[in-house]
């Protein structure tokens, strides 16, 4: 099977800042991770190579460094890997971003299944993975929580979805693109072996000369049909306690407690 994973590097807080005069991230002395939610879509990727075999292809659009990105997903077990990275991509939405990895997907031959998160956790609109299949005319699958069945040889998959009032079953033909929920697997860590591999691997950055019957007027920000005007926090709810800053279960406890013997919140 031919399983292609789209990555986004993402910054590593919960905690976004924005730049409020540019509408961008402040990405200064934040350090970024693959978007937690890819992390489960390497995952079924590699688990659906080690079944019906075939190959992983990582791909990720973003700025240089997003190479990392695509390094630790072959530390964590995938083939191959395509970086998209050029000036002409940058300030892309949700739509210019799917139409770029769109053609790069096109360009890259043949697939049976290409599997995405259910969103990124920076921008978060969850628009990308569907925006592909849209752009590629081929079947979206949202919010998969389990691949049921898969048969390659017959070109189909049954797949259970997570959704707000229930789970659903559906049937689909392949190639189809699965947007995947964090239930649906445990990732695995990277392994020595394949961090060695990773190390040595040429990925190759594709540019807009390299993509296919591009438009130009069709990618980054003049590309673009929204843009983003204004970003604001909403206003702090009176009574909540902001353990945003706490980086583990246990200091948010531990602030919690703190709290509550100060304040006999109780
Ligand atoms: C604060 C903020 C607000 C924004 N608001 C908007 C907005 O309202 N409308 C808009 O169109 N854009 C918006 N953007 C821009 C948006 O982040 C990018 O356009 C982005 O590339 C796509 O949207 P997303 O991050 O929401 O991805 P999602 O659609 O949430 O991502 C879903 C999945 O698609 C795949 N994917 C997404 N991006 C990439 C990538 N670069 N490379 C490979 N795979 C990828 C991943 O598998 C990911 O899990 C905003 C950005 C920020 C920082």
């Amino acid at each position: 099977m031919n399983i292609i994973v789209c990555i986004k590097q993402v910054p590593d807080t919960a905690n976004v800042k924005i730049n409020p005069e540019t509408n961008t991230l402040i990405r200064e002395g934040i350090s970024s991770i693959i978007n937690p939610f890819d992390m489960y879509a390497i995952e079924e990727g590699l688990r659906l190579k080690e079944k019906f075999g075939g190959k992983v292809t990582v791909i990720s659009l973003g700025p240089p460094q997003s190479m990392n990105a695509l390094k630790e997903a072959v530390g964590m077990g995938a083939d191959e890997a395509i970086q998209l990275s050029d000036r002409a991509f940058a300030g892309s939405d949700s739509w210019a971003t799917s139409y770029t990895l769109a053609l790069a997907i096109k360009k890259m031959g043949e697939f049976d299944i290409i599997l995405c998160g259910k969103q990124a956790i920076d921008g978060d609109t969850g628009q990308v993975g569907p925006g592909i299949a849209s752009q590629l005319g081929i079947t979206q699958l949202t919010y998969v929580f389990k691949i049921v069945k898969l048969d390659p040889y017959a070109g189909t998959l049954i797949v259970e979805r997570l959704l707000e009032e229930g789970r659903e079953i559906v049937e689909a033909k392949l190639p189809a693109l699965l947007t995947v929920v964090k239930d649906i697997n445990q990732p695995r860590s990277t392994t020595i072996f394949h961090i060695r591999r990773a190390s040595k691997l040429i990925i190759p950055t594709w540019t807009a000369a390299d993509l296919p019957e591009v438009e130009m007027s069709k990618l980054g920000l003049k590309g673009s049909p929204t843009q983003v005007i204004k970003i604001s926090s909403p206003p702090k709810r009176e009574g909540v306690l902001d353990l945003i800053e706490a980086d583990s279960v246990e200091l948010s406890a531990t602030i919690l407690a703190d709290k509550i013997m100060a304040e006999k919140i109780l």
